[in-house]
């Protein structure tokens, strides 16, 4: 199989040397454009055309599936070229605002095939970890989303499938066309990379240049609970992640965001919100409220909503922010990993 052109360096494209605008021609068709294949560049010669295809391939993600409608969340399954399933979720800032284009819109993108940390609650850690997504993997589904959108996202947030920070240089290479003037051109201070806790990967990416914003996957104030439901615990525990957390904040001057997904007499009890309180002193950072989405074949349930409320008062008593995420496409499967999970286990006999 052909490599994709965006994992290959622009130097390796071997473009006719005497035409050095052509490079910028092909930019502008894959990254304003949104092409899908070399053929639509209408404006290269023909047989540069036929060259590039017979070297490279353009498209990493192909759609084979999209739930939801243009004005709400919509959940976009990909197939990559070797098979496997992938996911992203396109969620418009007003939804329910019929023919509003101007609405920001956020991309839910993945990072790896299946995910090797094991969270309990996860639909993506249910079957174990595949593969990195190569860097033009990760900004295929940027373009392909584009296509789909017809326009370019405004936000994008690493918190579909997989551990990004367990595909770090891959991550990293496709921050870099997602953020440079010469690719997708979104300005870093737009991205966001959620991570499960791996503290010495925190530390690396403080040293990656760009104002990109670091989200946190907490959910749970103490490594007793956060044990219970986070494998990786054992490895990082709050001890060691919380300083790492604090190496970024230091290094980048940029607020960090707790993701807690609320999860009923587990990790929902005023106690836990109360050790959640301190990391977030100790961090400045502001607490997002996620009601568990049922993942089927899980056991757990999101606490009832005087739960909800009683939880998140802790954190408006202590000052610090705390919002409840009521996210949009709980309806569609739209948490991670959920929709693939359902299409494997219904493309595979049982
Ligand atoms: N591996 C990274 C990024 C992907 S997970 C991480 O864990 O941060 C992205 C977010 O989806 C995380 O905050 C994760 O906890 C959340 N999530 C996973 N399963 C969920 C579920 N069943 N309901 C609600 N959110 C879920
Ligand atoms: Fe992996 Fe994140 Fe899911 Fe945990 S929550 S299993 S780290 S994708």
């Amino acid at each position: 199989m052909n490599p994709l052109l965006l994992d290959v360096p622009a130097t390796e494209w071997n473009l006719p040397a005497a035409e050095p605008w052509r490079q910028k021609q092909l930019r502008e068709w894959i990254f304003q454009k949104f092409a899908s294949s070399f053929a639509e560049m209408s404006n290269l010669p023909a047989p540069l055309r036929s060259d590039l295809t017979g070297r490279f391939r353009l498209a990493a993600v192909e759609p084979v599936k999209i739930q939801g409608s243009e004005d709400t969340t919509r959940k976009i399954l990909w197939r990559l070229g070797d098979g496997s399933l992938l996911e992203s979720v396109l969620i418009p800032a007003n939804p329910g605002r019929a023919g509003d284009r101007s609405a920001r819109l956020t991309l839910c993108i993945s990072s790896q095939v299946g995910c090797a940390y094991g969270c309990r609650f996860c639909a993506s850690g249910l079957e174990g970890w595949r593969r990195n997504l190569t860097a033009a993997e990760i900004v295929g589904q940027v373009l392909g989303a584009a296509r789909i959108a017809g326009r370019r996202p405004d936000n994008l947030v690493f918190m579909g499938m997989g551990e990004p920070l367990a595909n770090l240089p891959r991550l990293c290479a496709a921050m870099e066309t997602l953020t440079s003037p010469e690719g997708v051109g979104i300005g870093a201070r737009h991205l966001t990379v959620s991570t499960s806790g791996l503290a010495p990967q925190i530390e690396e990416l403080a040293k990656v240049p760009g104002q990109f914003r670091l989200a946190l996957s907490l959910h749970a104030g103490t490594n007793q609970t956060r044990d219970k439901i986070m494998p990786v615990n054992r490895k990082y525990p709050l001890e060691k992640l919380i300083p790492a957390c604090e190496v970024f904040v230091r290094a980048k001057r940029k607020m960090i965001t707790f993701e807690y997904i609320l999860l009923k007499d587990l990790n929902d009890d005023p106690a836990e919100a109360r050790a959640v309180v301190r990391h977030a002193r100790r961090l400045h950072a502001k607490v997002n409220l996620i009601p568990y989405n049922n993942v089927e074949g899980l056991p757990y349930e999101r606490p009832t909503e005087p739960a909800i409320r009683r939880f998140q008062k802790v954190f408006r008593d202590a000052g610090v922010e705390a919002t409840v995420r009521r996210e949009k496409g709980h309806d569609i499967d739209a948490a991670c990993g959920q929709l693939r999970l359902r299409e494997e286990k219904t493309a595979l006999p049982s």
